[in-house]
């Protein structure tokens, strides 16, 4: 079994630790249990992934060498040169970390395409359902009668905050020990983010027994606070799984069967089953396929023009954005934050300010643990950005603080006001969400489910003191003095 750490691909990006010690750590796991099973384990430390392979060959000469496929273009390229270079030696298996693979996804696509070739996550959610025999009846119908219980899973935070499940934590071990000296031993590394503390497992043992944590801990209340944020806990009912599934420490089936398992045994309520259900093979599925549909040119569209560098705040500067000071602390102290940070607070203020989508992507990719192309992608550039021009989304994802005042607390300890517009105290979010509809009237005024955003900037009559203010809040955004 061959395992390479390709020191060119370390030096990349400015990883996050938590996130090259995520992956350094559940490689080095494996190749020892594999070893102890009784395989024979070549770890190797090389330049690069195809240097690493060379060696191997050069070393031992098997007949042949099994890759994966790759759930990513650039790992696909790699296998196809590869294959160049050594021929029949190289055998490529199916990647079986979906339970719907990419030929699959592409199939259904071009057969479930609207008329205007956009498509819908609940289309394929419903079809995920009936293939697979995941909450249905022996008809095919959805068990309790309903496909989806979203609109029961939008509650704001409760009023005293709530109390949250704990995630439990790994012990740091001597694996963990040789990782973090390893990391820091290699030369020209740019590393952000705070260390190793155990957060993540770094083995499947230690993923399926946070799963199984979930679900004693966190499913019941899952569903209603889905959407919720508090700024005193990081992650509220959500499962933290991401990492491993993307991994493939955890298959979704994995998942999904201990969950149906669980509901089976009762007491659960069916909104957050289905909901949580929706997102292991629903979304995530979804996601995965829409990244091999479309084009490989899918990381760079850029729809709306937007080419204003990432503000500092993202990266952890001080800035008075209680929301956004809250968020980027969680992305460094763990690599991750629930979606909603991710969609509603980071991608929708990076969209309303006119961020690069490849400046989001690169940093969102480099920072969280549970990055990797194919989900980064599809959910920065459509889901997050509208850069892809509405493939992903009927409409953008943006709002002023207004959203954010309802679904968070952030706002109750701001320096800014959420709903006011301009003057010095405005938030920026306001501001900047009703500059944004302005400044792309011409792109967005004509998609009929934004007709009602723009029938209320018409009603405004301060726009052009909203126009000055804007300026303002993305310069100081940008020059991180906001
Ligand atoms: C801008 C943006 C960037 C994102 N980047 C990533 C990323 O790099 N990696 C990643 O795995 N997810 C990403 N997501 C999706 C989602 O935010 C995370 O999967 C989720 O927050 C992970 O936390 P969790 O395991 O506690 O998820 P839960 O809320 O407990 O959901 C369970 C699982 O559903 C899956 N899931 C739900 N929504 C999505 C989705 N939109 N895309 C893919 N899987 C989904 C995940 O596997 C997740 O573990 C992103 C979303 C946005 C808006
Ligand atoms: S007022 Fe605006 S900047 Fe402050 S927390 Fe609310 S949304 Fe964020």
């Amino acid at each position: 079994m061959l395992f390479i750490v390709a020191l060119d691909k370390l030096r990349a990006a400015p990883w996050h630790r938590q996130r090259l010690h995520l992956i350094l750590a559940t490689m080095r796991r494996f190749s020892i249990e594999l070893a102890d099973a009784g395989y024979r384990v070549d770890w190797r430390v090389a330049s690069s992934m195809a240097a690493g392979v060379d060696a191997h060959i050069a070393a031992f000469a098997p007949e042949q060498l099994r890759v994966m496929r790759s759930s990513n273009r650039a790992g696909a390229s790699l296998i196809a040169r590869l294959a160049q270079r050594h021929g029949d030696r190289i055998d490529v298996v199916p990647d079986d970390r979906f339970l719907c693979s990419a030929e699959e996804f592409c199939a259904w696509a071009d057969a479930h395409q609207r008329r205007d070739g956009s498509l819908l996550m609940e289309d394929f959610y419903r079809w995920q359902r009936r293939r697979l025999g995941i909450l249905v009846d022996a008809d095919g119908e959805p068990e309790g009668g309903v496909w989806n219980l979203d609109h029961e899973n939008r509650l704001p935070p409760p009023r005293d905050g709530g109390t949250w499940p704990e995630s439990p934590r790994s012990a740091p071990d001597a694996i963990d020990a040789e990782i973090a000296a390893f990391i820091d031993d290699v030369d020209g590394l740019t590393l952000t983010g705070a260390p190793w503390d155990g957060t993540w497992a770094t083995d499947r043992a230690g993923a399926l027994a946070r799963v199984h944590h979930f679900i004693a801990h966190g499913l019941e209340g899952f569903g209603p606070y889905e959407d919720a944020v508090v700024s005193h806990h990081w992650h509220l009912n959500h499962s933290l799984i991401s990492p491993y599934l993307n991994l493939g420490l955890l298959h979704p089936r994995d998942v999904v069967d201990a969950v149906l398992d669980a509901h089976r045994r009762g007491a659960l309520p069916m909104n957050s089953v289905e909901g949580f259900i929706r997102q292991i093979i629903g979304w995530r599925e979804y996601i995965h396929g829409v990244y091999w549909w479309r084009g490989a040119d899918y990381a760079s569209e850029n729809f709306l023009d937007a080419t204003d560098p990432l503000p500092p705040a993202f990266r952890g500067e001080p800035t008075d954005m209680n929301c956004v000071h809250h968020v980027a602390r969680w992305v460094n102290d763990y690599g991750w934050t629930h979606h909603i940070p991710r969609l509603m607070v980071l991608a929708n203020l990076a969209t309303l300010a006119g961020v690069d989508p490849a400046e989001l992507l690169g940093w969102m990719h480099a920072s969280f643990v549970d990055g990797a192309d194919w989900v980064m992608v599809p959910n920065v550039i459509g889901m997050g950005t509208y850069a892809d021009g509405g493939a992903m989304s009927t409409k953008p994802y943006v709002s002023g603080g207004n959203y954010i005042s309802k679904m968070t607390d952030f706002c109750r300890g701001c320096a800014f006001d959420r709903s006011a517009r301009v003057g010095d105290t405005a938030c920026p979010f306001t501001t900047l969400y009703w500059d944004f509809l302005d400044r792309h009237r011409e792109r967005l005024a004509g998609n009929h489910r934004m007709g009602r955003m723009y029938a209320n900037l018409n009603r405004l009559g301060d726009i052009d003191e909203i126009r000055t203010r804007a300026v303002q809040v993305r310069s100081r955004l940008a020059s991180g003095t906001l």
